[in-house]
């Protein structure tokens, strides 16, 4: 709330000056930034800050550190994006800390991304305790990622496939005939399979559980496949006949177990169907041989302050700090040997214990070091990039940040604010493109951008330190920063029912009982790390949807790492005991991307693309020509581009870096072949339809009622500046989020329904909350529910009814502190949410 003070220049010898940005909606910016300080660039969504901070500067820079690297890395960067833009001048190198969009592999964890795990095998190579006789091994045997430390039973992944009876066999009182096996693939080659067993000797007309317990192992596990002869016209009395008598058989069938069957056919198939088919007959279960620490016995036997690697690893970081505090100034002993070992402990130790605490400072001391991180919010794995940064200690540096205070709750933001000061005060300039009012406040320097979003935006409307702002009559910010009456007043709604849960355990959640109202709006809030998601996006959402009868999952797994990352999660303890049969459908509203290939795009997930093809191949010219609405469809090989087959694009592997993409040379980035592009319709072709943004297309399809119905729902969640055929890649956690949204708000309303989010407001300006509320407002007075996760005051503070979780994080946390409206909320001693709300 304190103004900041600090003296920022921005003289021609000390400033970045950018000349002509024209990057996207950019239009010929010219703008001059100050070096160490916090600069923050506001704007309404879409204005065009991240065209600016990200788009330009922070690719200038990759690209002229680039160039000094590697002139053959350098040409394919060319071929990339060099930024519209005509000079910048005084410009630092970049590091980005961005928000990771997409998914990280199964085998990133907290220690993996901040390098601390590497300093902890050293720790226990060196300064562990060994068994008597054991000699001393490498720090790669403390890795579950090497052939020299990974457990030899799963592979350093610490759980093991299991295919038991149970579950290839649901219903054992079938007979084999009558398909017993569930789990043996369906029409001709499950018949096959049983076939087989009559010719090897086996009873197929009684129940399973009657036949003898080593006849079902065998015919369930065995790895043997043997090949015999089949007549499939025979009982079993005749086959055994036949075979005897050496008849010609009709073929020769080749048996495999039901366990080969499910575990090969996972590995290979093709096909999605199939492998979500076997996927339900295969459990995950916790390696015997490591009991699930991921490495080999001897390495588990080396000990650390009476823990094996694997159990610090369990520890949160705060208890970790607390652990290495002790040994980092244990006094050495007096016998040679050990005081040597007790130094080197010392020494590594309190490095570690450096790096633990700038993770345990910015609000994640609830984390372990074991937790995997797709497990882990964007905001999160942002935050622990950057305390690995501030460990890192560069300087002359510019670090651009996207929106650091996501998933933080205003009483962590302080925190936030204290590490960017401190890679400020290191010699350091900070960039950041955010919409908190309590960050923006703590800025030496605005860039305002704006003063709308797409092309009514790109220009700097305000560029200096924070107080002149207040001057800037067609600023969107400043209404923000200087008032307080954004919030709009109401009188709180009444709950039609409560949904009642009991007994609740998940995660730091012990035992939990909590009534959500229905038919009214409710948010959610607690620090960081206090349970709000494990209550709300996991448990509530896992216990509503299986009341409902639906799966976990409808998608197939992709490979083994996500099946994996699906099954860990544990199922929830507890029940609902009240008001389910007010509740007919459960929509959840997140963050995940919408696809993950650049075919899929804002056009195709909410189905308008669909009546623009129709339009297409209506037209005079089409039908002239047959074409029919595949024709245009880029994932359909008559109308697209052979070269890139209707992606736009080519990836480009680079050494170190990750893959990038590079507009295909043969068409351009259109996505389409030259004939598909002859046909307009309104003299547009579809390459140029799917350029257009939502806004613009409001306008051109202006008489097509089913195309305006959904074009409609994106404006109204304040996505007018997407362009239609923007690649669902390129979209951030916050649009998916909202393009969710809009695809469920041009659903005819039934009432009724369970809406879930979780951070709704993420990647939006205030000016775009008030929005997103009067959607979400909309919902509940159809008679719906709406239930988020929230850390905006805003949002929190116009809501009907708060649930506060806490009063800490991790074991600190996990109760309800405080629940009511938000004025009975305001009054609590004990939450810590209430000194933020404004009622
Ligand atoms: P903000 O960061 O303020 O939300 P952006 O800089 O992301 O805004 O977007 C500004 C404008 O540029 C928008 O109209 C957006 O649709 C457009 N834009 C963003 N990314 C791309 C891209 N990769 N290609 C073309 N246009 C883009
Ligand atoms: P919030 O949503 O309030 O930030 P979470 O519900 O994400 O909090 O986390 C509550 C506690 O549960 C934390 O201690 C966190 O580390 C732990 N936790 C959350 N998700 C997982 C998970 N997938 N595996 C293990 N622990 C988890
Ligand atoms: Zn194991
Ligand atoms: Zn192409």
């Amino acid at each position: 709330t304190q103004n900041n003070t600090k003296n920022v220049l921005c003289d021609p010898d000390h400033c970045i000056q950018v000349r002509g940005a024209r990057v996207h909606n950019l239009k010929n910016v010219d703008v001059d930034l100050p070096r160490n300080a916090l600069v923050v660039f506001t704007g309404i969504s879409g204005s065009g800050k991240s065209s600016l901070a990200f788009g330009t500067l922070f690719a200038e820079s990759q690209r002229r550190y680039l160039d000094s690297v590697s002139p053959y890395a350098r040409r394919l960067i060319d071929q990339v994006e060099e930024p519209d833009v005509d000079a910048i001048n005084g410009l630092p190198p970049a590091v980005a800390l961005q928000q990771q969009r997409g998914t990280p592999s199964v085998r990133s964890s907290v220690g993996s991304v901040t390098t601390i795990s590497n300093a902890l095998r050293m720790l226990y190579s060196r300064a562990g305790k060994y068994p008597r006789g054991q000699s001393i091994l490498y720090a790669d045997a403390f890795s579950p990622n090497t052939p020299q430390g990974a457990c030899a039973r799963c592979h350093g992944i610490g759980r093991v496939f299991e295919v038991t009876e149970k579950l290839l066999v649901p219903d054992d009182t079938k007979t084999i005939r009558e398909r017993a096996i569930a789990a043996w693939p369906p029409a001709w080659q499950g018949q096959n399979l049983s076939r087989i067993l009559v010719s090897l000797g086996h009873d197929i007309d009684i129940p399973w559980r009657e036949l003898p317990k080593v006849t079902r192992n065998w015919i369930l596990f065995t790895e043997e496949t043997p090949v015999v002869p089949v007549f499939p016209e025979y009982n079993l009395a005749q086959t055994q006949e036949a075979i005897e008598k050496g008849e010609e058989p009709h073929y020769m069938g080749t048996f495999s177990s039901a366990k080969r069957y499910i575990l090969q056919s996972f590995a290979t198939t093709q096909s999605p169907r199939t492998k979500k088919r076997v996927s339900q007959f295969m459990q995950i279960s916790q390696c015997p041989d490591c009991d699930g620490k991921k490495l080999k016995r001897e390495s588990l036997s080396v000990k650390f302050a009476g823990l094996d690697i694997g159990e610090l690893s369990q520890l949160t970081l705060t208890e970790l700090a607390m652990l290495l505090r002790d040994a980092a100034s244990t006094k050495p002993a007096v016998h040679v040997h050990d005081r040597e070992k007790v130094i080197v402990a010392q020494r590594i130790a309190s490095d570690i214990l450096a790096r633990v605490e700038a993770l345990t400072t910015l609000g994640l001391g609830y984390l372990s070091l074991e937790r995997s991180t797709p497990t882990l919010s964007p905001g999160e794995l942002q935050r622990l990039r950057l305390a690995t940064q501030i460990r890192s200690q560069l300087f002359g540096v510019v670090y651009v940040l996207d929106e650091p205070s996501a998933g933080l709750h205003p009483a962590d933001t302080q925190a936030l604010l204290g590490a960017l000061d401190e890679l400020i005060l290191a010699g350091n300039s900070v960039f950041i493109v955010e919409h908190d009012v309590s960050v923006i406040r703590h800025a030496d320097w605005i860039v305002d951008v704006g003063p709308d979003a797409g092309t009514h935006g790109g220009e700097v409307i305000y560029n200096g330190p924070l107080d002149g702002l207040r001057e800037v009559t067609k600023s969107h910010t400043r209404r923000f920063l200087f008032t307080s009456d954004a919030v709009e007043k109401r009188t709180p709604r009444q709950a039609t029912a409560w949904l009642k849960l009991a007994g609740i355990k998940r995660n730091n959640l012990q035992g939990l009982n909590v009534e959500f109202p229905l038919g009214v709006m409710t948010t959610v809030t607690g620090v960081s790390g206090s349970g709000k998601s494990s209550l709300v996006s996991q448990a509530l959402v896992e216990l509503v949807n299986a009341s409902l009868g639906v799966k976990k999952s409808d998608e197939a797994p992709n490979g083994e790492a996500e099946l994996l990352e699906r099954e860990l999660e544990t199922a929830t303890d507890g029940k609902i005991i009240d008001g389910l049969e007010q509740v007919r459908r459960l929509v959840t509203v997140d963050q995940k991307a919408i696809g993950r290939t650049p075919r899929s795009n804002l056009a195709t997930y909410t189905g308008l693309f669909d009546h623009v093809r129709k339009l297409f191949a209506s037209t005079r010219k089409a039908k002239a020509r047959r074409y029919d609405v595949g024709r245009f469809s880029f994932n359909v090989v008559k109308g697209r581009c052979a070269n890139c087959e209707g992606v736009g694009f080519v990836s480009v592997e680079l050494l170190f870096l990750p893959s990038v993409y590079s507009p295909c040379q043969v068409c351009q980035g259109q996505r389409y072949n030259d004939k598909t592009l002859e046909i307009t319709y309104r003299d547009k072709n579809i390459a140029e339809v799917l350029d257009l943004t939502v806004e613009s297309a409001h306008e051109f399809f202006a008489n097509e009622a089913p195309v305006l119905r959904a074009l409609d729902a994106l404006l109204q969640v304040g996505l007018g500046y997407l362009r239609l055929g923007q690649p669902a890649t390129e979209l951030s956690g916050g649009e998916a989020q909202r393009i969710k949204l809009a695809t469920e708000l041009q659903r005819t309303q039934r009432g009724d329904t369970l809406y879930i989010l979780d951070e709704p407001t993420t990647g939006l300006h205030p000016a775009d909350v008030s929005r997103l509320m009067s959607q979400l407002n909309g919902l509940v007075d159809a008679g719906n529910t709406v239930i988020m996760v929230e850390h905006d005051m805003q949002v929190a503070s116009s809501s009907d009814w708060l649930i506060d979780i806490g009063p800490g994080a991790g074991d600190q946390g996990g109760l309800v502190v405080a629940q009511g409206s938000p004025a009975e909320v305001a009054m609590s001693k004990t939450s810590r949410t209430a000194p933020f709300l404004s009622t």
